[in-house]
């Protein structure tokens, strides 16, 4: 089954009574597959931010219990703090971790909003991605006026609610919910207690950018003198570019250095429109989605930069880590590490690895725990504080850790030959086709960098790619198989009393063997996959490891048709003959390809093995 993470950081307004926090955050602890992560109240914002991750339905519904009971334990009527808010559950972002796209979190956002709308008869806004027109994109652009002016704002038609009466509800106010992309804390440290050494850089990286300045009189920017916009003349500030209008010169930063002139200056507060002439002159940033400044902490004795991502998909933390790198080296600055403040998503650091594993000219498709590993290591993650993968990555694969593979080899082997049914051949079958995939992988990866030319390269890389996938899904089915019938288990289990419920009973269990089914069919999918591999691993690999590739599409083979005998064998209690008919047409079709590739490999690589051992 598809991995997906979502994380969903709902604000409530209320910062001072822990015990109706506590109500709202234990609602959404009540549903199930919801790990709240963090509470952290306001006292003085009145207001508290919660954060809690799972699978997309249970966020969703635990995101509307949690909205409920805000309603129910919340008076706006009376609330008065430090920060802009509109409603009791002021704002509820959704924010894809893994396996799901921004666009997937918008649509939970349009269906909370519409079920708040039906059943609380609370207005409900959507903003960031989920936003249903671009102005209302921008979330203090859509909670301008706060709770105090939501009555008349509701009034006018350009500010109708996306769900909900447009009516105002004086005790919860107005919920905004959206999605938006995950946003990364991560801080570069320097080797030097000077804290303007770090803003110099935090300067250069941020979209924000700096006061633009000539005339430098040693490494670091800000030595250089002031540049001001003047009448006829408006410096460019990236490089000697002087525009005779104001126009001429956002022309020139667009097409010579890549930003927009007026956006900048809006970010630095200076309304072009209205006339730039006696103003600083600014420069743009290297980076798009990226908020930094520099500090010092003393805990660390070290400055840093201290860095917002807001959409690592665009800047990542490795883009801004490396321009660090060579911004510091120009300065005679040292980068000894960096940090990540709370959590990241599994992809953001698993890329990370990956990007560090290409330009050490290694093969980037190796076991997850090396990459991330590389990561760590690579950008000094672990320079001022440890730091836990299990505790800071979000989304981190699926795993079992108390289940068969975690086993020894030898344990495991003697579980097999107890006398009890399970582990059985189906998690045989997955083991062999996870060892068949591993060993695919095995031989595109030592052939990495070494093949006969840009073909056989590309073709390695993408065998190595899927022997690692392929490898991944069938260590976990190994353990699932076991598991594949407890729904069919658990349906047998129920009331069959009445009619009614004989009937639902019988529901049920036809749902579990479908599931039964279903669990084999992806492992049998799986296989093949790695046979692909392996066939590709020995075709291009390197020739003293062709037999490694041959026992891989070998042992894949029988993972792929044992998988298939247990898809038949559950298909035979199945009652929907359509689904059963269906079912063996794509087990016969799937066996064929295998046993196709299987003889064509074999004699291919029997062949190849002759000719090696001067018999051919
Ligand atoms: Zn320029």
């Amino acid at each position: 089954m598809a991995h997906q993470v979502v994380e969903c950081v709902p604000n409530f307004s209320e910062g001072r009574d822990p015990a109706k926090i506590r109500q709202i955050t234990d609602a959404i602890e009540a549903v199930a597959g919801v790990r709240l992560l963090d509470v952290d109240p306001g006292p003085d914002t009145h207001r508290t931010v919660v954060t809690f991750v799972g699978a997309p339905e249970a966020v969703l519904e635990a995101a509307f219990q949690a909205v409920k009971t805000a309603a129910q334990v919340l008076d706006m009527t009376g609330h008065h703090g430090a920060h802009p808010r509109m409603g009791a559950t002021d704002v509820c972002p959704f924010v894809p971790v893994e396996g799901i796209s921004l666009a997937e979190c918008a649509d939970l956002a349009r269906r909370l909003g519409d079920r708040v709308g039906r059943e609380l008869a609370i207005p409900t806004y959507l903003y960031e991605a989920a936003a249903s027109r671009p102005e209302r994109r921008n979330l203090a652009v859509v909670r301008k006026g706060e709770y105090e002016g939501l009555e008349d704002k509701l009034k006018d038609p350009a500010w109708a609610p996306d769900f909900g009466p447009a009516v105002f509800n004086a005790r919860s106010g107005a919920l905004i919910t959206g999605a938006r992309e995950f946003l990364i804390a991560y801080n570069v440290t320097l080797n030097s207690r000077d804290k303007n050494h770090a803003t110099d850089i935090a300067f250069e990286l941020r979209e924000k950018g700096r006061v633009a300045r000539r005339g430098q009189t040693d490494a670091f920017y800000s030595s250089g003198e002031l540049l001001f916009y003047r009448e006829g003349c408006f410096p460019c500030g990236n490089c000697g570019f002087d525009g005779a209008t104001f126009e001429e010169t956002a022309r020139h930063c667009l097409e010579a250095h890549g930003y927009d002139l007026a956006h900048l200056l809006a970010l630095n507060d200076i309304d072009a429109t209205r006339g730039v002439v006696g103003r600083k002159a600014h420069r743009g940033g290297l980076f798009r989605h990226c908020k930094a400044i520099g500090w010092y902490v003393d805990g660390y004795k070290r400055a840093q930069l201290s860095i917002n991502l807001t959409d690592y998909k665009v800047t990542s933390p490795v883009d801004v880590l490396e321009a660090t790198r060579r911004l510091a080296l120009a300065r005679g600055l040292v980068v000894t590490g960096s940090e990540i403040v709370g959590l990241v998503p599994f992809q953001a650091l698993h890329q990370a690895g990956q990007h560090y594993l290409r330009a050490q000219g290694k093969s980037p498709f190796i076991p997850v725990a090396d990459v991330l590993e590389n990561a760590a290591f690579s950008m000094g993650l672990g320079d001022v504080a440890p730091f836990d993968l299990e505790r800071k990555v979000l989304g981190l694969p699926p795993s079992h850790p108390k289940g068969l593979m975690a086993m020894t080899g030898r344990a495991f082997v003697d579980e097999v030959s107890r006398e009890t049914p399970a582990p059985g051949g189906g998690s045989i079958a997955a083991l062999a086709g996870a060892l068949g995939a591993a060993l695919a992988s095995m031989v595109a990866n030592l052939t990495q960098g070494k093949a006969a030319d840009a073909q056989a390269e590309a073709a390695l890389l993408e065998a190595a790619r899927r022997g690692q996938a392929a490898k991944d899904a069938l260590v976990l089915a190994v353990d699932e198989d076991t598991n594949a019938f407890n729904a069919y288990m658990e349906a047998r289990r129920l009331p069959a009393g009445t009619p009614a419920e004989k009937a639902c009973r019988l529901e049920a269990m036809q749902r579990g063997l479908k599931i039964a089914v279903d669990v084999p069919l992806a492992s049998a999918q799986a296989c093949f996959e790695a046979m692909e591999a392996a066939a590709a691993a020995m075709r291009h690999g390197n020739p003293a490891s062709i037999t490694d590739a041959m026992v891989g599409f070998t042992m894949a083979f029988a993972g792929l048709r044992g998988g298939l005998w247990n898809v038949l064998i559950n298909l035979k209690d199945i009652t929907d003959e359509a689904y059963k008919a269906g079912m063996r047409a794509r087990c016969t079709e799937l066996l064929q390809a295998g046993q196709t590739l299987l003889a064509e490999a074999t004699s291919e690589g029997e062949a190849r093995l002759e000719g090696m051992l001067g018999k051919g």
